[in-house]
C-alpha cells in the first residue's frame, strides 16, 4: 500500500482514518499538515507516534527538491527547477505583481499538444503530474521564498484539459479553508482549447478564470501553429467559449502570443475582432518569448495591434514581461537542465 494522503479531499482522509479506527479529527489534523507543505510524517506531532510510524509505512510524502532556482535581480521573479520522486523535473515561477504574489504551476511533464513556438513541447509528454505534486509547487514555493501566495495560473508545463481530474482535485484543494484557501477568483486556468473538456468544465461552474491559447484569428493560421487546431477549427472553439460563459457568468481571457509576420497585422487584428464579436472577452497579448529551436521571433506590432483592438472595443492588455534575466518562460529551465546532464535524445536535439 502507497497511499498519497496529499492528493486526498479531506472528505476522504476521513474516510482513511476511520477504517484504521482513528477518532475523526485525524483528518483534520493531518490535512492541516500536509498542506503546511511538512517534509516527514514525524513532524506531525499532535500524532500519537504509533499512528506517525503506520503512515511512515504505508504513505508516501510528495517532497520536491530544489534542483536550481533562479531570482531576477530586475524584479524579484523567482523560477524554481523542482525534481520530483521519480526524477522528472518540472518548473514553477514566483511573480511578484502589484496585485498579490502570483505563482506560475506545471501540471505535467512535458506537454502532448505540439504547439510549434512552446519549448514545453519539445519533448513530448512523460507523465501527469497528481494532485499533491501540483498542489506542492504552491506550498513549497511559499515555504521556500517566504512569500505568501495570493493568486494562482495555471500556465506551467503541460495542458490542465489533458490532466482533467487531477487538476479539478487540485483547484479543489488548493481552495480549501484548511488548507491554503486560494480563492477560485483568483485562479487562472490556461488552455489551448480541448473542447469537450472545457464544456465539461463548465458543468463544474467553477469561479475560475478559463484562459484560451488562441494565437490566431483563422484556421490556416492557428492549426500551423497548434496541432490541436486540426481536429477542431476556430469555430467550434468559439462556440464552446460562448457556451462556457452561459453557463457560468464568466468572462474568458484569450491569450495572442504575437509572432513576427505571421499573426501581427492589421487584417489579422480584424478578423480576430469578428471572431470575438458579440463576445465579452479580454485579449491578453503575449510578445512571443523567443526559444533556441525555433525560427519564429517576436512581433514589433504589439503596441500598434493593441491600440486596433481597444478602438473596435475589444479589451486588450499587453503581458509585462518579468524574470527576463533568468528564463522565466515555462518549459526553458526544464530543457536547459536536460541538455546539460545530457539526457536529450538525438530526436529532441535542435537541428
Ligand atoms: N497548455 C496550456 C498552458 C500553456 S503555457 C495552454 O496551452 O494554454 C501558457 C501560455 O503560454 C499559453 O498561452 C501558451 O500558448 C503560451 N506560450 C507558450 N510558449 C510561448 C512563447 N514562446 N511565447 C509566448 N507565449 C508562449
Amino acid at each position: 500500500m502507497n497511499v498519497d494522503l496529499k492528493s486526498m479531499t479531506l472528505e476522504e482522509l476521513g474516510d482513511f482514518f476511520r477504517q484504521l479506527g482513528q477518532p475523526a479529527f485525524r483528518a483534520k489534523q493531518v490535512f492541516q499538515w500536509l498542506h503546511r507543505g511538512v517534509t516527514s510524517f514525524s513532524e506531525m506531532s499532535n500524532l500519537p507516534k504509533s499512528l506517525r510510524q503506520q503512515l511512515e509505512e504505508h504513505c508516501t510524502l510528495t517532497v520536491p527538491v530544489v534542483e536550481r532556482r533562479q531570482e531576477s535581480k530586475l524584479d524579484g521573479t523567482i523560477k524554481y527547477l523542482w525534481r520530483l520522486s521519480d526524477g522528472s523535473c518540472i518548473e514553477t515561477v514566483l511573480m511578484r505583481y502589484q496585485h498579490g504574489n502570483t505563482v506560475c504551476v506545471s501540471c505535467q511533464v512535458g506537454c502532448n499538444m505540439g504547439c510549434v513556438f512552446c519549448a514545453s513541447t519539445l519533448g513530448g509528454k512523460v507523465r501527469n503530474l497528481t494532485a499533491s505534486e501540483i498542489l506542492d509547487q504552491v506550498i513549497f514555493t511559499q515555504k521556500d521564498s517566504g512569500a505568501t501566495i495570493h493568486n494562482i495560473v495555471m500556465m506551467g508545463i503541460g495542458e490542465p484539459l489533458d490532466n482533467f481530474d487531477q487538476v479539478v482535485r487540485f483547484l479543489h484543494l488548493v481552495n480549501h479553508p484548511d488548507g491554503l484557501n486560494i480563492g477560485m477568483r483568483h485562479i487562472s486556468l490556461s488552455t489551448c482549447g480541448l473542447v469537450n473538456q472545457i464544456d465539461k468544465l463548465a458543468q463544474l461552474g467553477l469561479q475560475l478564470t478559463l484562459s484560451v491559447s488562441l494565437h490566431a484569428p483563422n484556421d490556416e493560421i492557428r492549426s500551423r501553429l497548434m496541432p490541436v487546431n486540426r481536429a477542431v477549427g476556430v469555430e467550434r472553439l468559439m462556440d464552446t467559449c460562448r457556451r462556457y460563459f452561459q453557463t457560468t457568468g464568466r468572462r474568458i481571457s484569450y491569450e495572442y502570443a504575437m509572432i513576427d509576420g505571421v499573426n501581427d497585422s492589421d487584417a489579422h487584428a480584424d478578423q480576430l475582432l469578428a471572431l470575438l464579436k458579440g463576445q465579452q472577452a479580454h485579449v491578453n497579448l503575449i510578445p512571443l518569448n523567443n526559444i533556441e529551436e525555433s525560427p519564429l521571433k517576436p512581433s514589433r506590432r504589439v503596441r500598434q495591434f493593441q491600440q486596433r483592438l481597444e478602438a473596435h472595443g475589444v479589451t486588450a492588455t499587453v503581458r509585462r514581461k518579468l524574470g527576463g534575466d533568468i528564463d522565466a518562460s515555462c518549459g526553458q529551465l526544464r530543457r536547459k537542465q536536460m541538455k546539460e546532464s545530457g539526457a536529450l535524445s538525438g530526436k529532441e536535439q535542435p537541428q
